[in-house]
């Protein structure tokens, strides 16, 4: 076992208070999220509202600075119809029709080539000692006017170490089977390690 690795640290958490702390690993706008100093992977749980100290999963608190509790740009939300009217620089408001996966649009004007709908960020973290490392960050999109690949069709893109790789459902699955593959290579190297572990105490 290695150091503090050998137990969950989030074990025993209260569902709801877990749930605040995913969201705010994967920066809900409702979530207050500002990180806490030190402490890499646990960021303020707490709502938007205003609070007179941070909060992490584990109830760790430390003071508001002088940072303003970040406040998400304004986002233009889909009506009960399912349209939204957008303003470009180049064709005046554009009215859209969002998917439903759509989280809304920026209200500051782009180009209307620009444009596109895009859904929540997924998240997919592992454990690592003091917290979480993302592996990558998952977003359905669909840009309606591009002339550009991946063209106007839904897509995922998905976020690897800074890299955006837009991908169909054919490419997606391909690399959910390659990381079944390293999932095997990582259990062959646990076993490995713990084989190590134990020549060395045998020595
Ligand atoms: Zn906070
Ligand atoms: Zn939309």
């Amino acid at each position: 076992m290695s150091g503090d690795g050998g137990r969950d640290p989030l074990e025993g958490v209260d569902p709801e208070v877990l749930a605040w702390h995913w969201g705010a690993l994967a920066n809900d706008p409702a979530v207050c999220c500002v990180p806490q100093p030190g402490q890499d992977g646990y960021p303020c749980i707490l709502n938007r509202a205003f609070h007179p100290e941070h909060r992490d999963v584990l109830g760790r608190t430390w003071p508001v600075r002088d940072e303003a509790l970040y406040v998400a740009p304004a986002r233009l939300l889909p009506g009960l119809d399912g349209t939204v009217t957008v303003p470009t620089l180049d064709h005046g408001p554009v009215t859209l029709s969002c998917p439903v996966w759509c989280r809304g649009h920026e209200a500051a004007p782009k180009a209307r080539v620009d444009l596109g709908h895009e859904s929540d960020d997924f998240l997919m973290l592992v454990p690592v000692p003091g917290g979480h490392a993302t592996l990558m960050t998952a977003v359905f999109e669909q840009r309606p006017f591009t002339a550009r690949p991946p063209g106007t069709g839904v897509f995922l893109n998905l976020e690897i170490d800074g890299q955006f790789h837009p991908l169909g459902p054919d490419g997606v699955a391909e690399i959910a089977d390659t990381l079944s593959t390293v999932a095997v290579d990582l259990r062959v190297l646990s076993r490995r390690l713990a084989r190590y572990i134990a020549e060395e105490a045998g020595r």
